[in-house]
């Protein structure tokens, strides 16, 4: 099999050939259909993440081993399965959870795989899926997605588990008050998507593009603003006349949670999703004055991967623009989303 991945952090992924691993135990392999470009594959294959004032999180500290296979947004069929794996049938379509922990520990008894000390994602610290094909280490990590469209369905494993993660740490508000989404790339079109499937009440969208703000107007945001402006959060305080409630920031800059914190209302929430980097000081008096949560939002659970299904089953594919490109691209693709090209999403489609 094919497969793309980080040998030295900073270059382009190499393409490595590779015999197709046979599934043991509760292993299943799957045939790689789509395999969804993320914002974080960037940082994946720079190595590190900003943390603001020169400082670097190192990924190799973190655990994650060269070479890795790149892509954590896969849909694949099922090709063969180890003797202990049920229920999956050979032939089905699948979309595989990625967020996946050591299975073993209380958190991810509890449902919590994401927060696991020990995880074993796909993509980030085990084998993904910009290859010709996958293996899932369960069944329990697979959804079968019918007759859906491979290239729709992929993004849902973390663009979509993460903004609907995201969604509902502000379910609170959600269906009574205007959200403020800071980024309008493909997670922002994302979130908008599902906010609105949620029946989110209105969304007030940040981003200092003006072709990325016109994509967001277009896919049904009430309000724009433009993130760079001076007066960013006055605007945005006018918007929610008097504030926000929620704010879901999936930039994650300093500037951007530098807004999103100024543009709460009093006992508001702050909602941190993106990895951009960089840091952000707060004042101590107002945070228990004003009320003020700030919370980080990683990607999702399985059981939100389950409920996230069913809302796409009952109420459609969210209409994020979708572009597909071969296996071979996924250099160029890399490069186009530095550069910040891309609107919406692009999947990859080996098979
Ligand atoms: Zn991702
Ligand atoms: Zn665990």
């Amino acid at each position: 099999m094919r497969s793309f991945q980080v040998c030295v952090c900073g270059e382009p992924l190499r393409l490595a050939e590779q015999s197709t691993p046979e599934p043991a135990g509760t292993q299943v392999l799957l045939k790689v259909l789509a395999a969804g470009v993320c914002h974080s594959d960037l940082h994946l294959s720079d190595g590190y993440f900003d943390l603001g004032g020169g400082k670097r999180m190192s990924l190799a500290d973190r655990g994650m081993k060269l070479p890795v296979t790149l892509g954590h947004e896969n849909v694949g069929e099922v090709v063969a399965v180890g003797k202990e794996a049920r229920g999956v049938k050979l032939g089905a379509r699948m979309l595989a959870h990625p967020w996946i922990g050591c299975g073993e520990c209380a958190v991810c008894k509890r449902g919590d795989e994401n927060l696991c000390t020990a995880m074993r994602s796909l993509g980030v610290f085990t084998p993904g899926g910009y290859s010709d094909y996958l293996m899932v280490p369960h069944p329990r990590y697979l959804f079968d997605i019918g007759d859906l469209p491979p290239e729709r369905v992929a993004p849902l494993a973390c663009s979509g588990v993460t903004t609907y993660g995201a969604l509902k740490k502000a379910s609170a508000t959600l269906k009574t008050e205007p959200l403020v989404i800071i980024g309008a790339g493909g997670l922002g079109l994302m979130c908008l998507a599902l906010h609105k499937a949620m029946g989110g009440h209105s969304a007030i969208v940040v981003d200092i593009d003006p072709v990325k703000r016109e994509a967001a107007k277009k896919a049904g945001a009430h309000t724009v603003v433009d993130g760079g402006a001076p007066d960013a959060a006055a605007q945005i305080i006018a918007a929610t006349k008097g504030g926000a409630w929620a704010v879901i920031d999936l930039v994650g800059s300093s500037a951007t949670a530098r807004l999103g914190v100024d543009s709460l209302i009093k006992g508001g929430k702050y909602i941190i999703v993106g990895l951009y980097g960089g840091d952000l000081t707060l004042s101590l008096p107002p945070m228990p004055m004003r009320a003020l949560t700030v919370q980080g939002s990683y990607v999702g659970s399985l059981p939100e991967m389950g409920e996230l299904m069913e809302l796409v089953r009952r109420t459609g594919l969210p209409p994020v623009p979708v572009a597909t490109k071969r296996l071979e691209e996924v250099n160029a693709v890399l490069d186009d989303l530095r550069a910040g090209k891309v609107i919406g999403r692009v999947v990859l489609t080996p098979a």
